[in-house]
């Protein structure tokens, strides 16, 4: 079968297509008139959009992913246990741990660790939410609330354990609600050192 070819003329050329003025006038028209709206309007008419940042601040949804945080127990140690679980689930490969163990004189000494160091590399984050999800102690969150602060240092995005537990969540507690059971507790008795795994 013979193709049917449709033969387009083209859109003629008026003189004002070919002197510009028109369209610039327009153009003009469009942002003159957004300029003037943009400084006499308000936010309370509805027609700016614009924050004044940092002065102004929009509340994130509830399930937002901000900045991380360490929770802490009861006497504001790290929850955390060096398990090392946030960092191995990272795709980004953000988080550095180093592991200690306790004083021989604490309970929890031998049978669980402390981060001596814990930095997470915000600017390599991607914010997926893997490391909260694998932990299993509850001891990271992103429930701040918050995003990172700019800053034009690449240092300023390292957060060590010190900044990230000193940040708290929205409620503005360090803790969670997650309950936790020291090692010896009477009300939990699960397991522990005398008891054996
Ligand atoms: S949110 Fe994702 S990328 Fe960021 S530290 Fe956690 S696991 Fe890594
Ligand atoms: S934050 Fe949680 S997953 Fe990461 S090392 Fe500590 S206890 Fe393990």
């Amino acid at each position: 079968m013979a193709a049917t070819v449709k033969v387009l003329t083209k859109p003629p050329r008026t003189l004002a297509d070919q002197a510009y003025v028109p369209a610039i006038a327009s153009g003009l028209r469009l942002t003159m008139g957004r300029f003037f709206k943009n400084t006499f309007s308000s936010r309370e008419d509805g027609e700016i959009v614009t924050l004044m940042y940092p002065e102004e601040t929009e509340a994130y949804p509830e399930r937002f992913r901000g900045i991380h945080r360490l929770t802490q127990r009861a006497d504001g140690s790290p929850r955390c246990v060096a398990c090392l679980c946030c960092s191995t689930a990272c795709p980004a490969q953000c988080i550095h741990i180093e592991a200690g163990e306790y004083d021989e004189s604490d309970p929890r000494h031998g049978y669980e660790r402390y981060p001596v160091t814990f930095v997470i590399d915000e600017l390599r984050c991607i914010f997926c939410g893997y490391c909260v999800e694998a932990c299993p102690c509850d001891a990271i969150r992103m429930d701040t609330g918050a995003h990172m602060p700019p800053s034009t240092s690449r240092d300023h995005f390292l957060y060590d354990k010190e900044t990230l537990l000193s940040l708290p969540g929205r409620d503005g507690s360090y803790l969670t609600a997650n309950p936790r059971h020291e090692p010896g507790d009477p009300s939990h008795p699960g397991v522990d050192r005398e008891r054996g795994h």
